[in-house]
């Protein structure tokens, strides 16, 4: 999952960042409403955080050029508190929830977890054979047991399983787990890869594999149902 946070205030930035990357998202982070329309632009966010006083380009711009462009990316906009006709204008130009200034960390999660979900349409849990996965709290169990991941872990073990069956690259991992300026190399990917492995094994009778395809990625197997009827 990876989020965009255009805001241009540095210290609500920071934390807002920090908080994202420690329940496991994909942060980016624009300061300018310019910055953040060319971000918008190239990639794609599950989940844009749109602080509507911007330099350069207002927010409400940055949501009606994102709009008009068709996206249907969630959108959370931060505004101020008496600040009542810039939610409505917010919400007129098609953001999905509002937030407004001061607010607590655990509501700015919650709220992006609601959207996040809605935004991939996927439901809330993820089955598949003996694992169950949770996008809600990103718990993960097998056979009822939890399995204890790294946000890291978790977050490649999400990638794998909405693409189970599939071979997912390497650097589509890296796209999906590491905000700018964040350096994950390759080679950290194969770490990740390799304990998240060695977890699933320790936990299973091997119904739950991941297979390497050598210089192209890797493949979260599916379970052979038929192999023991
Ligand atoms: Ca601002």
């Amino acid at each position: 999952m990876r989020i965009l946070i255009a805001e241009d205030d540095e210290l609500i930035a920071d934390a807002l960042m920090r908080s994202l990357k420690r329940a496991g998202y994909a942060v980016d982070h624009a300061a300018t409403g310019t910055e953040a329309d060319a971000a918008l632009a190239s990639q794609q966010y599950d989940l844009l955080v749109l602080d509507l006083g911007l330099p350069r380009m207002s927010g409400i711009e940055v949501l009606q050029r994102l709009r008009n462009r068709k996206s249907t990316c969630p959108v959370l906009i931060l505004t101020a508190r008496d600040a009542v006709q810039d939610r409505v204008s917010g919400l007129d130009a098609g953001a999905d929830d509002y937030l407004t200034k001061p607010f607590a960390l655990p509501e700015l999660e919650a709220r992006v977890r609601a959207l996040t979900r809605r935004g991939t349409g996927q439901g809330r849990v993820v089955m598949l054979g003996p694992l169950r996965y949770d996008q809600a709290d990103r718990s993960v169990t097998i056979d009822g047991h939890m399995l204890d991941l790294s946000a890291r872990e978790t977050g490649v073990l999400e990638v794998l399983l909405l693409r189970a069956g599939r071979l997912v690259s390497k650097e589509h991992l890296v796209d999906h787990l590491c905000g700018w300026g964040e350096e994950v190399s390759l080679n950290a990917i194969e770490v990740y890869v390799h304990r998240l492995r060695k977890k699933l094994e320790s936990c299973v009778d091997g119904s739950l594999k991941i297979t390497t395809v050598r210089g192209l990625g890797y493949c979260l197997e599916k379970p052979d149902v038929t192999a023991n009827m």
